[in-house]
């Protein structure tokens, strides 16, 4: 029945101007894109890199485009999606199974205004002049890397998909993406769009495989260039091998994480449960940088334990399309995900943490868990080392800033941190002693497609977003002219 849903999809999406068929080099790109569906094999990912490959040669019409018409396209995807967005939203939520009004009005927001920025940056990714010693002229040159391999998770379909589009593109890259095998629709849809607004031929390839199939295949490809993968740290380290062992392609990784947010004692108490609460259960738990050590200071422990739990127990769950929903079910059944969560809280109970609401299904339909918060936890415990991936809550006592400094970085993640305080000073000292990626004082999960988003330790390399996401789609490269200092 989903799948009927996507059909629509072209009808919908074929009342858009013409302007770009009225160019002539850009006609022929109205056949464009690979949509191979499902991908079987390693073979379906060759002929997606080949066609990749085909669209990076020298003096195609995407090697030949002027870098501000690369930013108009990107725009112009960035409008049709705006455009169909109730639609995309719809398909997101039956997909992946977030509220209606998270899809509609966080996610693909969020996915425009990244096209957008990176449309911007097309024609303003400068090199530099380089005044080396001797009578020579030295310049850089930004140039793409190549054939771009981007396997994507399923916790935010379209705005992963987005975050790979935009940097790899913007810098003229092609692209062989895989997505996720939970949540391909969208991705497909938009694949739709990538067409309908004119990119040539073959520099998008959408691939809506199994990760040890078409994934593996990507990532030991002797022709891609480059791969970046979104997803958990486990599959990270297939990744890197797997570049090792072929062609050494560069590999950017943005993994899991164990995300400390650190309450003191002076924090304002009600927006302090309110984050943290968000921190955690957003999108189902389901978030690499969820908030999922709440270390609490000592004097306001009990009293931040009590109203996190009643906000919690007041969560409301259910139908997503329901728009007073704000907790769906979880993407899939699948051990790795829905049982797995189940089974953490399982151990969360025997290793002696103290449950004090949810801990169950919520329904014997769907995969709809009650969001869970466990009290009284001790850093060695299980559910305070792992990344749990759903709506299970963890909150640790601390009495001062030097030990819970100590606890926050005893992890193997660094992907996010917070900190709740009043105090400007004990922010600063804390924000500069975290080993983390990205840092939020008094907020959480604040996102923009102008601020560089990564890890710290194994929580990956690279940064996705801002500028500095731009760096891991570019080879630079130096170019030095003797300059003759007499007039032969
Ligand atoms: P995963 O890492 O297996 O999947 C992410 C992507 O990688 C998917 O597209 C998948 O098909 C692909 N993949 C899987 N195996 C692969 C392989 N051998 N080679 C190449 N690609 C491969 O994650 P999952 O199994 O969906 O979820 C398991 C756990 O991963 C979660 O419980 C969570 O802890 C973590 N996770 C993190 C993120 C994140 O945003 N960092 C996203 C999803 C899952
Ligand atoms: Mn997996």
């Amino acid at each position: 029945c989903v799948l009927q849903v996507l059909w629509w999809g072209p009808r919908l999406a074929a009342s858009s101007t013409d302007f770009f068929s009225a160019i002539p080099q850009m006609s022929c790109a109205r056949k464009i894109l690979n949509v191979i569906f499902p991908t079987k094999s390693p073979t379906d990912v060759d002929r997606a890199v080949k066609a990749a490959r085909a669209a990076f040669r020298l003096g195609s019409p995407w090697r030949r485009m002027d870098a501000s018409d690369r930013g108009l396209l990107l725009t112009r995807l960035a409008d049709a999606i705006e455009r169909d967005a109730g639609y995309l939203a719809e398909l997101e939520t039956l997909d992946n199974g977030k509220p209606y009004a998270i899809s509609y009005c966080v996610d693909i927001p969020n996915v425009v205004k990244c096209l957008r920025y990176y449309a911007g940056w097309a024609d303003k990714w400068e090199g530099k002049t380089i005044p080396i010693d001797g009578d020579y002229f030295c310049y850089t040159r930004h140039e793409p890397i190549g054939v771009c391999g981007q396997i994507i998770p399923w916790n935010f379909p379209l705005l992963m998909q987005a975050w790979k589009l935009g940097p790899a593109l913007a810098t003229g890259n092609t692209i062989v993406m895989k997505v996720a095998e939970q949540t391909p629709l969208t991705a497909l849809y938009v694949a739709n769009l990538i067409k309908e607004v004119g990119f040539p031929e073959g520099v998008v390839n959408i691939l809506p495989g199994m990760g040890p199939s078409a994934g593996a295949a990507i990532a030991a490809h002797m022709d891609v260039d480059k791969l970046a993968f979104t997803g958990s740290t486990e599959v990270g380290h297939l990744i890197q091998q797997a570049s090792g062992s072929s062609n050494l392609k560069k590999v950017t990784l943005e993994l899991g994480g164990k995300s400390p947010n650190i309450i003191l004692s002076d924090a304002n108490m009600e927006e302090a449960v309110e984050q943290a609460h968000f921190a955690l259960f957003f999108n189902q738990g389901q978030c690499c940088c969820a908030g999922s050590r709440t270390y609490v200071q000592a004097d306001i422990y009990d009293e931040f334990v009590e109203r996190s739990v009643e906000r919690t127990k007041n969560r409301v769950t259910g139908d997503p399309f329901d728009l007073k929903t704000e907790h769906g079910p979880q993407v899939t059944w699948e051990t790795q995900l829905f049982k797995k969560i189940l089974n953490y809280i399982d151990i969360g109970k025997k290793e002696g943490a103290k449950m004090l609401c949810g801990g169950k299904a919520a329904s014997d339909k769907g995969y709809f868990i009650q969001p869970t918060v466990f009290g009284d936890v001790h850093d060695q415990m299980t559910i305070a080392r792992e990344e749990i991936f759903g709506p299970v809550m963890q909150i640790m006592k601390f009495k001062t800033l030097e030990e819970v400094l100590e606890r926050a970085n005893d992890t193997k993640y660094g992907l996010a941190a917070a900190v709740f305080t009043k105090d400007i000073d004990k922010a600063h000292y804390l924000s500069s002693g975290l080993r983390a990626g990205t840092v939020w004082i008094n907020c959480y999960d604040v996102f923009g497609a102008q601020a560089p988003f990564g890890g710290f330790k194994a929580s990956g390399n690279g940064r996705e977003l801002g500028e500095y996401g731009l760096d891991n789609y570019t080879e630079v490269k130096t170019v030095t002219i003797k300059v003759p200092q007499k007039n032969s």
